[in-house]
Parts: structure tokens; C-alpha cells; sequence
């Protein structure tokens, strides 16, 4: 039987549901001062470098404003359920294994009602497990590094079984404690495995006030991006082709970061823990793309420019 998972109050749904309508004619406008107190702390000095290369995934069309709040133009944006496989000359690991064999009863069903409708993928989503096994020239994964622990992001670790998960220790203790799951389709993916827990205990990074070098050689630097979950992080990857930033969910569209916008309040209220420092972490983000190809999980077409040369050249 998995854990009870905390369900939305009648009050929070109103909230969203009246933030969704005025936030589609007044988006939150971005924060000029704290965007010029922002300080760039530089990239990495990287010794190394590393793949990135994201695994087959099928789009879904949505209404562009119930991702990017006011933002009506192109009329509808694809996104999807990527996982990322990273190759560093000592490891290669898996990023965001989202989506399991089954979901359906595995992991959205934990989900409250309301949710699930809204976030149900295309009935001919690709499992991580599939994805991974049609990329027989990736190596097999040591491990797996979710951006944050939401059930699109680590449940398709049920169908991995044992392979160990780094998760940052704040992102852990939030999960985990209490009978009570803050949200549905993350505790059963977690369970029976190895867990290697890390602090970002280490100096900012670009935008980003803390880090955490993964390898110790600056090829992979896992940075704050609290907000969308306490313990979200963005993994900061330095390839031969430039800088790359795998955001997960503190953005869900690059259209977001580029306007600094943030996503529309049905279904963003339900999906971000702290929606005001999830909407700072997006003023960060928009700084850094200067320095950094920033790749939101979900957006479809960014994550794309990952693909294997042979996916790419699929219709
Ligand atoms: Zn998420």
C-alpha cells in the first residue's frame, strides 16, 4: 500500500483557479531590483568534459498559457517527460528517469484527481526503461540524479531496479518525512535502493548562490534552484559544444526564462512548493542563459537539441 499523499484544500484550488484568469491578463511582472542584485560568480573552472545526450521522448501539445502565464503567442507549445543520460569519463548517470512502464496505476493514480487530468501524458509516452534500451551505444547507468523528486521525475526508477539515486539531502528530508507524502508517485521509487544524499555545500556559481561539484573536477556542478520543490537543483554540465543547464521544472518552457515568466497558476500553484522563490530562481536562470544552454525538463523542442544524430533525423 503506498503512503497517503496530501491533497489540495478547497481554498488552494480557488487560489488557483482565480490566479490562472488574472495572471492570463496581468502576468507577474518580473522584479527589476532583485534581478540587478543578482551578482555572476562565474562559471566552473572544468578539468573535464562530459555527454549529454537526452533519450526519445513523444511531445504533447499544450495551450502556451497554461505554461507561460499570459503568454498567448505561438498559440501552443509541445512538451514531454526527457530523461538525460550524462557520460563523465568516470560514471555516466541518469537524469529526471521520469516515466515508468504502467504509470497510470504506478504513479498518477497517487495523484489528487484535479492534477492527474491535468498533467496525464500521452497515452504513447515512452517509458525511461524503453528510451534507454532503443540507445544501445549509451552505456549502462552507475546511478540516477533527479532534479527534484516528483513522480515525472524519478518513477521510472521502478523499472530499475537497484540502481543507487543521488538525491540532495534537503530534496530527501522533505520527500520522506512524515506519514503523510507531500505529493503522490515519489516514495515507492525511492524505496529499496541505495540513496546517496548531497549538500549544496559548495561556493555560487554563476547566478546561483550554492553548489555542489559532483566529480570534483568542475564538469558537472549541481546548483540551487529552490523554489519548485525545497530541494530543486539544476546540473550544470561543461561539454566540448559550451555549457549546458539541465533546469528540471523551475521553468517548464524556455519561453519562461527568456521573459522571465512564471508558469500560469493552474496547474503551477499545485506543482511549485514556494511559487515565490521558485519565481526567483527563473530571474537567476535568466541571467544565466548568457553563459549556460539552459534546458527545462519538459520543454520538448529544447531538450531535443540533445537527441542522438540519428533521433534528430527521425520525422
Ligand atoms: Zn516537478
Amino acid at each position: 500500500m503506498p503512503d497517503a499523499v496530501r491533497t489540495p484544500s478547497l481554498l488552494e484550488c480557488c487560489a488557483a483557479a482565480i490566479g490562472a484568469v488574472s495572471g492570463a491578463v496581468q502576468p507577474r511582472r518580473p522584479d527589476e531590483r532583485f534581478l540587478r542584485a543578482i551578482s555572476d560568480a562565474g562559471l566552473p573552472n572544468a578539468r573535464r568534459t562530459v555527454t549529454v545526450t537526452s533519450l526519445a521522448q513523444t511531445p504533447r501539445s499544450v495551450p502556451t498559457a497554461a505554461v507561460v502565464e499570459g503568454r498567448f503567442s505561438p498559440l501552443r507549445i509541445t512538451n514531454s517527460l526527457t530523461s538525460f543520460v550524462i557520460q563523465h569519463p568516470d560514471a555516466t548517470f541518469i537524469v529526471d528517469p521520469g516515466y515508468c512502464v504502467d504509470a497510470d496505476h504506478r504513479a498518477l493514480a497517487q495523484l489528487p484527481r484535479l492534477l492527474r487530468m491535468a498533467v496525464r501524458p500521452p497515452s504513447d509516452t515512452i517509458p525511461t526503461i524503453a528510451a534507454l534500451l532503443a540507445e544501445p551505444d549509451l552505456p549502462a547507468p552507475d546511478f540516477a540524479l533527479p532534479t527534484h523528486a516528483h513522480w515525472d521525475h524519478v518513477c521510472g526508477l521502478l523499472d530499475l531496479p537497484g540502481i543507487p539515486v543521488h538525491l540532495h539531502s534537503t530534496e530527501h528530508n522533505w520527500i520522506s518525512r512524515g506519514t503523510v507524502a507531500p505529493v503522490g508517485g515519489v516514495r515507492d521509487s525511492l524505496k529499496d535502493r541505495p540513496l546517496v544524499e548531497y549538500d549544496l555545500d559548495g561556493p555560487p556559481v554563476l547566478t546561483f548562490t550554492r553548489s555542489h561539484d559532483l566529480f570534483s573536477d568542475g564538469s558537472i556542478v549541481l546548483v540551487d534552484l529552490a523554489g519548485h520543490t525545497p530541494g530543486s537543483i539544476g546540473i550544470l554540465a561543461h561539454t566540448r559544444r559550451g555549457w549546458i543547464l539541465l533546469a528540471g521544472d523551475a521553468a517548464w518552457h524556455s519561453l519562461q526564462i527568456d521573459e522571465i515568466r512564471q508558469k500560469a497558476s493552474f496547474p503551477g500553484n499545485f506543482a511549485d512548493v514556494d511559487r515565490d522563490l521558485t519565481f526567483k530562481s527563473l530571474h537567476r536562470l535568466h541571467l544565466a542563459r548568457h553563459f549556460a544552454t539552459i534546458i527545462p525538463t519538459h520543454d520538448h523542442d529544447a531538450t531535443r537539441r540533445l537527441a542522438t544524430r540519428a533521433e534528430q533525423d527521425e520525422p
